[in-house]
């Protein structure tokens, strides 16, 4: 495991109960100005966080390929449909179609770069969802991803900051 993976991975231990708590409270109880804070916060993040000295998500996540993913996806690849959906997915319980395979097959375990990355599923490409609106509404998804990407850790320490006076 990469210095930068394990870091995070022992700030999750100590932190992550603290920052889920405060999720919890922004969810029970939004400020009027999260949405706006939520767009400030994501600017902020991202000078910050360097997806490819992480790639987190790509190795214990998958995303979720809709329709017009498996149809881009398996094209590029000169694949039908089916054999892309056999080669790679499965089905879960709510129907939808995730990867079998964790750390991603289209992920480049050196660069940790996406072999795919002009085609890449949606959710990948909208992936960690900082600034999904209306946020309280996403409080479950952060509370989520917050174990699992840096993104998002940053993003609920940064907001603690802005409302530590409201939130408490
Ligand atoms: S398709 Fe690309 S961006 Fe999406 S999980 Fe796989 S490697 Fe990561
Ligand atoms: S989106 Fe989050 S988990 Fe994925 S590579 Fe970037 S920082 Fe890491």
């Amino acid at each position: 495991m990469s210095y930068y993976r394990r870091k995070f991975r022992e700030s999750v231990t100590i932190h992550r109960s603290r920052l889920r708590r405060f999720l919890t409270k922004v969810e029970n109880n939004p400020p009027v100005l999260l949405d706006d804070y939520a767009d400030e916060v994501d600017k902020e993040v991202w000078t910050e966080v360097n997806c490819l000295a992480c790639s987190n998500c790509c190795r214990v996540m998958t995303p979720t390929y809709d329709f017009q993913d498996l149809r881009r996806i398996s094209s590029h690849l000169g694949m039908t449909i089916k054999a892309f959906k056999q080669k790679w997915l499965f089905k879960n319980r709510k129907g939808e179609w995730m990867n079998v395979n964790r750390p991603c097959q289209f992920l480049d375990r050196k660069t940790n770069m996406c072999n795919i990355y002009e085609i890449r599923p949606k959710d990948c490409a909208e992936f960690p969802h900082l600034t999904k609106k209306k946020m309280a509404e996403y409080m479950h998804l952060h509370k989520a991803n917050v174990q699992y990407c840096p993104a998002t850790f940053r993003m609920v320490e940064k907001l603690m900051e802005r409302l530590r006076s409201v939130v408490g």
